[in-house]
């Protein structure tokens, strides 16, 4: 019997020599029928309505994250994962308050604003002083102390619309920057032109950064059409004069959680995938978009491919805490798994909203990429084209890839993403139940893949000190 089966299998192996290593027709084949059974029928859209609805608004540390991750846990349990648990995650906590912004000179006015993230507020009866508009924080560099100091900075840089929502990292830079730069030089508040594309009266948030030690002043941002007043008003060349005030606060960190599910494999010794997405929400929308839809996108893909039986490997569904602020969750997943690393086969996330799957990228050991190019026609027929081997993974697990796990990553196409990202505007009705369909087809195919096939991809170089 032995012997009859060895033959077997070097006959099977040698059937498939010619695409390597045993990415063979039967794994692809597979793979395209989970993907067709995604296609059919699936859970994700019911998954993050329930989410947005039940829970809503989830900022690390609110009450509403802590009743998204109980929320998690029953939801998981329901669809069928074998092990549900949850691991502490101690999370910075903030409470937005109120944010006020008026232009008192030379045209008064009231602008749509909201404080940046993570932002101290403003004595109770605000600040008002004269606006120094300065268009880059490499500009603000060059400006000394006298030209800045008792002034509001206002930063103006426009995001830009693409597919890949590359425009974003730029954007954000002012915002992440901004007020320890203008701090620096005395300035007494930062304003800048919200960090996204949409063109409704709506301000966009998202994190600022302090440094200890260093001055703090409070940021705020305000709507587009906003900043498209604010600047006419400031080409007239006449003093403009801003009062803004915020009861934005810091309170003592609590504790969170990781929620961690899986969907056990058949050999223990072939280790884990990891399918990543953030539990917790800014908290002007219902979370939808960002990043509900991840939520929902992972943990459907992880029920699909275990629908079409158990896989090789086991599939780790991890809902990080705290993304949003501090990549809390994250940091805390290294330390608790730092030695299990090695097991991490693979690791992919999904945030960047529930639009349409366009490309497949990765970041393996340059060995292994030629392989990934084999898998396509199981992701041609969905829009889906190869991208580089120089993917960044996502937000979440950027530092598993700096500690040597690969990624192979699927983009959505952001062209409307940065519309209602970090809004009052990500609610559920943004997300088009088709295309979330199509992504879930799109991540069961490749969670199938990379839980069935025999060979790993390898390791990718680690960066030093990135720990
Ligand atoms: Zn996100
Ligand atoms: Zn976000």
């Amino acid at each position: 019997m032995e012997t009859t089966s060895s033959v077997v299998i070097a006959v099977a192996l040698l059937a498939v020599s010619a695409t390597g290593f045993g990415d063979d027709a039967q794994l692809l084949r597979g793979a395209a029928e989970v993907r067709d059974q995604a296609l059919a029928e699936n859970r994700a859209y019911e998954t993050v309505a329930g989410l947005t609805s039940e829970v809503g608004p989830r900022l690390a540390g609110s009450d509403g994250d802590r009743a998204a991750v109980a929320w998690a846990i029953t939801r998981l349990k329901a669809l069928g994962f074998d092990r549900v648990t949850t691991e502490d995650v101690s999370v910075p906590r903030w409470e937005r308050g109120t944010a006020v912004a008026r232009i008192v000179a030379p045209f008064p006015q009231t602008l749509a604003t909201v404080a940046l993230g993570g932002s101290i507020g403003t004595p109770a009866n605000g600040i008002e002083a004269p606006v120094i508009q300065v268009e880059s924080l490499a500009e603000l560099k060059t400006l000394n102390r006298a030209q800045v100091e008792g002034h509001i900075v206002y930063l103006p840089g426009r995001m830009q619309r693409s597919r890949d929502g590359s425009g974003y990292g730029i954007a954000v830079a002012k915002r992440y920057g901004g007020p320890v730069a203008a701090a620096s030089l005395g300035a007494v508040a930062v304003v800048i032109r919200s960090a996204g594309t949409s063109n409704a009266r709506l301000a966009h948030t998202g994190a600022t950064t302090y440094i200890p030690g260093k001055p703090r002043i409070p940021g705020f941002a305000i709507s587009n059409p906003d900043a498209d007043l604010l600047e006419y008003q400031l080409a007239t060349g006449r003093s403009v004069r801003l009062n803004l005030t915020s009861t934005a606060r810091s309170l003592p960190s609590v504790r969170s959680a990781n929620v961690v599910a899986e969907m056990t494999g058949k050999d223990p010794a072939a280790g884990l995938i990891l399918l990543a997405a953030h539990l917790d929400s800014w908290d002007l929308g219902t979370g939808a978009i960002d990043d509900g839809a991840g939520v929902a996108i992972v943990t459907e893909a992880a029920r699909q491919v275990r629908l079409a039986g158990v896989p090789l490997r086991t599939i780790r569904v991890v809902l990080y805490a705290n993304e949003e602020r501090a990549v809390s969750g994250a940091n805390a997943y290294l330390q608790a798994h730092i030695e299990e690393l090695p097991r991490h086969v693979v690791a992919t996330e999904a945030d960047l909203g529930a639009g349409k799957v366009w490309r497949l990228s990765a970041r393996v050991n340059e060995q292994h990429w030629p392989r990934i190019k084999d898998w396509m026609p199981v992701f041609q027929p969905l829009g889906i084209e190869l991208g580089n081997n120089e993917s960044r993974g996502g937000a979440d697990i950027a530092i598993l890839g700096r500690n040597g796990v690969p990624f192979v990553s699927l983009s959505h196409d952001a062209s409307n993403y940065f519309d209602y990202h970090h809004t009052a505007s990500d609610t559920l009705d943004k997300i088009n139940p088709g295309d979330l369909s199509q992504a879930v087809a799109a991540y069961s195919a490749l969670a199938y893949i990379l839980a069935n096939r025999k060979d790993d991809l390898g390791r990718v170089p680690t960066a030093a000190n990135t720990r």
